[in-house]
């Protein structure tokens, strides 16, 4: 059980300062089970809290742990430079309270994305050492072989890596695409493996994370959720 002065709670959710927030209150914007609180220091139990803000309902998260399904054309980083980023495809509020993509996908890279404020989560899911699997479809310019994938398999040398890296799983799914399970997470890892294995990848999605897939998400390009219980399970 936790308390807090109904600002401070605006405030943690990504509202905005705490003056502002002050002023939301004291201006008549926000209510909690249907009735308009204009008290901004009336002190709120936070557990399970629902309230309203312009009449948008919301429900009181300590954290937040987001799953987007990331449309090309989006970069990832916190400052991004030459595409609209990540953040920009959910509500204000998230980038207020310091959500943010937990590792990275290229800007034409599709597919499940985690984002959270919760610093430990992000560093547990971005921990090389918890080896853990992400699945990704890529489509090839030149038709995947035998020996593609034998060699992805294998592992292949990086220029700036001092051991070969390789796949954990690889299968071939048709002429032109394939499915590769990696443990790393390193900068632009399917593309170079496939362009040191001598091929190209055009397109590439990311389809599972742990034991979390995509498609069980429902979520259209660019649609978001918030994972919770069994779903945040899957990633441990
Ligand atoms: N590998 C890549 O090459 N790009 C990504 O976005 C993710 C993995």
């Amino acid at each position: 059980m936790s308390k807090l002065p109904l600002d401070r709670v605006l405030q943690s959710q990504g509202f905005g300062t705490r003056k502002w927030c002050r002023e939301l209150i004291e201006d008549g914007d926000v209510a909690i089970g249907g009735e308009t609180i204009t008290d901004s220091r009336a002190v709120v139990e936070t557990d399970g809290l629902e309230f309203s803000v312009y009449g948008e309902p919301w429900t009181y998260r300590e954290h937040v742990y987001i799953a987007l399904n990331k449309p090309a054309g989006y970069e990832c980083s916190r400052k991004p430079s030459h595409h609209p980023g990540v953040l920009s495809l959910l509500p204000e509020q998230f980038a207020l309270r310091d959500v943010q993509p937990v590792g990275r996908l290229d800007h034409d890279t599709t597919g499940l994305l985690l984002m959270s404020d919760d610093g430990a989560f992000i560093h547990a899911q971005s921990s090389p050492r918890r080896h853990i699997p992400k699945v990704y479809v890529a489509s090839t310019h030149d038709p995947v072989t035998p020996q593609l994938v034998r060699q992805l398999m294998d592992g292949v040398k990086l220029h700036d890596e001092p051991a070969p890296l390789a796949a954990v799983v690889c299968d071939m799914l048709d002429t032109h695409r394939l499915m590769i399970v990696l443990e790393q997470g390193k900068y632009h890892q399917v593309k170079r493996m496939l362009a040191a294995a001598g091929n190209h990848c055009t397109t590439l999605c990311r389809i599972r994370i742990g034991q979390l897939g995509l498609d069980a998400l429902g979520l259209a390009e660019g649609e978001w959720c918030y994972l919770e219980g069994k779903q945040l399970d899957l990633l441990a």
